[in-house]
């Protein structure tokens, strides 16, 4: 069902486990600020995690309009925007640095002191405030579907998890689990003509992975002790670098334990507050491991994540498994949330009846 004229149909986030179906007026732009007509968006894990307990970072206010990976066409421009006009087919990221702080100045803009986050992907048109529009609203070509440049803010993410453990031509790199992040770390580590492990459960997921070939994938079920199913395909030595892409303390501490000598870990997926692992302080030092964070992404990230998908140097299109329309966006979670779907397309073209 479409909405009246001048109004529009868009999830609404009023807190943990309140996510409502409704219309609003679609937003006109102020000074600095572009309306955008969503043609894709893509679940996330972030959105379903966010859902069940809220997010005090990336939702600081609630009510709000939800969703942030998405693409689609300008279709109307504030006073004072430049380089982009009406008609315009974009990509945007779901945050933009402020520039200003030191993290920022010392080129690290992921860790802003002050990262703006913009959410709304899940409506049929979105506002970008002016920081964003300057920052991280880049434009993408006619022959980039929308659904494909959705994956610029996952990318990104990979690309800079990839970038941070420095992996090397010819280099393992095993990564546990096997989720979205997964996947996308894998087609950006096999960029690199890396060797890529990726382990998951056993599962039509990893079936899944499994026959998209970019990675040779480890049945963790099977193998029950993962660092040892690692080291057995290595040679005994372990990866050079493993990444942790589940969230999971256990699974940090695994990943840590299958680094080779002289070997990187990539801590990559966040675990619940108030978490720890314990670390062999031998290997550690005389083994020389390198431990290192990847959080979020940065401008430059974006437009690089873009270009691969332009060049289709990454086509993460398989990733997809399902697609529904927006009033849909709470079943889309909930597959994801019971590990049924890898990212789900949202596509506010597909009408169905207003629950
Ligand atoms: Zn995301
Ligand atoms: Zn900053």
């Amino acid at each position: 069902m479409s909405a009246p004229p001048g109004r529009m149909r868009v999830q609404v986030f009023h807190g943990p486990g309140d996510l409502r179906f409704e219309d609003a007026p679609i937003p006109s732009p102020g000074p600095g600020e572009v309306v955008v007509q969503v043609e894709a968006a893509l679940t996330c894990g972030t959105d379903v995690k966010t859902l069940r307990r809220g997010h005090p970072v990336m939702i600081p206010v609630v009510p709000t309009v939800f969703g942030h990976e998405f693409a689609g066409t300008v279709i109307a421009i504030g006073a004072g925007v430049g380089g982009l006009g009406e008609g315009d087919r974009v990509a945007a990221a779901n945050s933009a640095p402020c520039g200003q702080c030191p993290l920022c100045r010392a080129g690290r803009p992921n860790l802003c002191e002050d990262l703006l986050f913009v959410n709304g992907a899940y409506g049929e048109y979105i506002a970008l405030p002016p920081r964003l529009v300057r920052a991280n609203t880049v434009r993408i070509g006619a022959a980039l579907p929308a659904r494909r440049a959705a994956f610029a803010e996952p990318l990104a993410c990979a690309l800079l998890g990839i970038e941070r453990a420095r992996v090397e031509a010819g280099a393992t790199v095993a990564i546990v689990g096997h989720g979205p992040l997964g996947c996308l770390l894998a087609m950006v580590a096999k960029t690199r003509t890396a060797r890529v492990l990726l382990v998951g459960k056993r599962g039509w997921r990893l079936d899944r992975v499994r026959a998209l070939g970019i990675a040779e994938c480890v049945d963790a079920s099977d193998a029950g002790d993962v660092p040892a199913a690692i080291r057995a395909l290595t040679g005994g030595r372990g990866a050079e670098v493993t990444v942790d892409a589940t969230g999971r303390p256990e699974v940090w501490a695994q990943a840590i334990d299958a680094a080779s000598r002289g070997g990187t870990v990539l801590l990559f997926g966040g675990c619940a507050p108030g978490t720890t692992v314990v670390l062999d302080t031998r290997r550690a030092h005389y083994e020389e491991l390198t431990l290192v964070g990847a959080f979020h992404h940065t401008p430059e990230l974006i437009r690089r994540a873009l270009e691969l998908l332009e060049t289709q140097a990454v086509v993460p299109d398989a990733l997809i498994t399902h697609e529904m329309g927006l009033a849909e966006v709470p079943a889309a979670l909930a597959l994801m949330a019971d590990g049924q779907a890898l990212k789900v397309l949202i596509d506010p073209k597909r009408c169905e009846p207003v629950p």
